[in-house]
């Protein structure tokens, strides 16, 4: 029994491994939005730049034929600049995220990059100019230093350290027993929202992208943690050209502009001041989420208790 039992045993080692590096594949896929329909045209031409002009002129997009959910969006965000897109729940935000890392083309009107449309470029070299801090960061089974390194092979100790340093997670890695080599993800330690998107923040720190989105998460952080990852995105953010999807109005009130998206449509933009001025749909946001902060439990101020 003993003799079936050690080689019974490697082969359900040997299954478990490709389970998780199945599940790992997966997860890579679904971090680098691999759309087999979108495949670079025979004459793209790789993007080479170092500040990065954004343009979206006129976009209509359906993720299917039959159902519409981007109309005549225009915008610009000049290079290094920051433009914050809010509204409520399925208005297209994340869409305009998903377009510009082209995992997706669009139906009609054009983005651009310098002038150049997202068409004509390699999908490598567009991917390697943006840096994403996603709603919820991916992590692999594997060390923390890794999922920092990720993506970056080419990196030294020195710049994963400083990344993690810049990130403000340094700290947080050197008090764990195994600092950098620690195992983190499904198999490994468990890391907070706040933790993660710090990974994903010295991921793009790394990377050193000129262009920069973020998709702030859903779920609210505890707030000194959202305010310090605020903190720190105000840091990368300076000089790149940032396009943030926010859920959370106050976190862009000195955002360069705000667009402020109904169905997929702007139906507003502005400066945050400005759109309090004109009292319209922003306005309304504003004071909700006002009225909603104030009465959240766990946000109340210790005198009120
Ligand atoms: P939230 O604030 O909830 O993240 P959002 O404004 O970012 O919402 P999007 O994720 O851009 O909204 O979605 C816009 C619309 O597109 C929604 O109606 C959604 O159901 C639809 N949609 C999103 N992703 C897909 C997809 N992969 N396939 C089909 N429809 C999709």
């Amino acid at each position: 029994l003993l003799q079936l039992y050690a080689p019974l045993n490697f082969l359900g080692f040997v299954y478990r491994e490709i389970k998780h590096s199945l599940a790992d594949m997966e997860k890579m896929f679904t971090l680098l939005g691999q759309n087999a329909e979108i495949k670079d045209s025979a004459d793209a031409l790789p993007l080479q730049a170092q500040r990065a002009n954004v343009r979206f002129e006129n976009v209509d997009f359906g993720y299917e034929n039959n159902r519409q959910i981007l109309h005549g969006v225009s915008f610009e965000v000049p290079a290094g600049h920051t433009v914050a897109v809010v509204g409520s729940s399925g208005a297209g935000k994340s869409t305009l995220s998903r377009l510009l890392y082209r995992f997706y083309d669009v139906s009609s009107g054009s983005i651009s990059i310098n002038g150049h449309d997202l068409r004509a470029l390699t999908q490598g070299s567009l991917r390697q100019h943006i840096g994403i801090v996603p709603q919820d960061t991916v992590l692999f089974n594997d060390t923390i230093y890794y999922n920092i390194a990720y993506g970056q092979p080419d990196a030294s100790r020195e710049e994963v350290i400083d990344a993690a340093r810049s990130a403000h997670i340094y700290d947080f890695i050197m008090s764990l027993p195994d600092g950098f080599d620690t195992m983190v993800g499904e198999r490994g330690l468990k890391l907070s929202g706040g933790e993660k998107q710090r990974v994903a923040i010295a991921r793009t720190i790394l990377k050193n992208p000129p262009i920069l989105i973020f998709d702030e998460a859903t779920s609210a952080l505890d707030s000194k943690t959202e305010r310090s990852i605020q903190a720190e995105l105000k840091e990368i953010s300076a000089n790149r050209t940032t396009l943030v999807i926010a859920h959370r109005l106050s976190t862009i009130a000195d955002a360069d502009e705000i667009l402020v998206m109904e169905a997929g449509r702007v139906v507003e933009r502005g400066h945050h001041r400005a759109l309090l001025a004109a009292n319209g749909v922003y306005a309304r946001l504003w004071s909700m989420q006002q009225h909603e902060a104030e009465h959240a439990p766990g946000d109340k101020p210790v005198d009120a208790i």
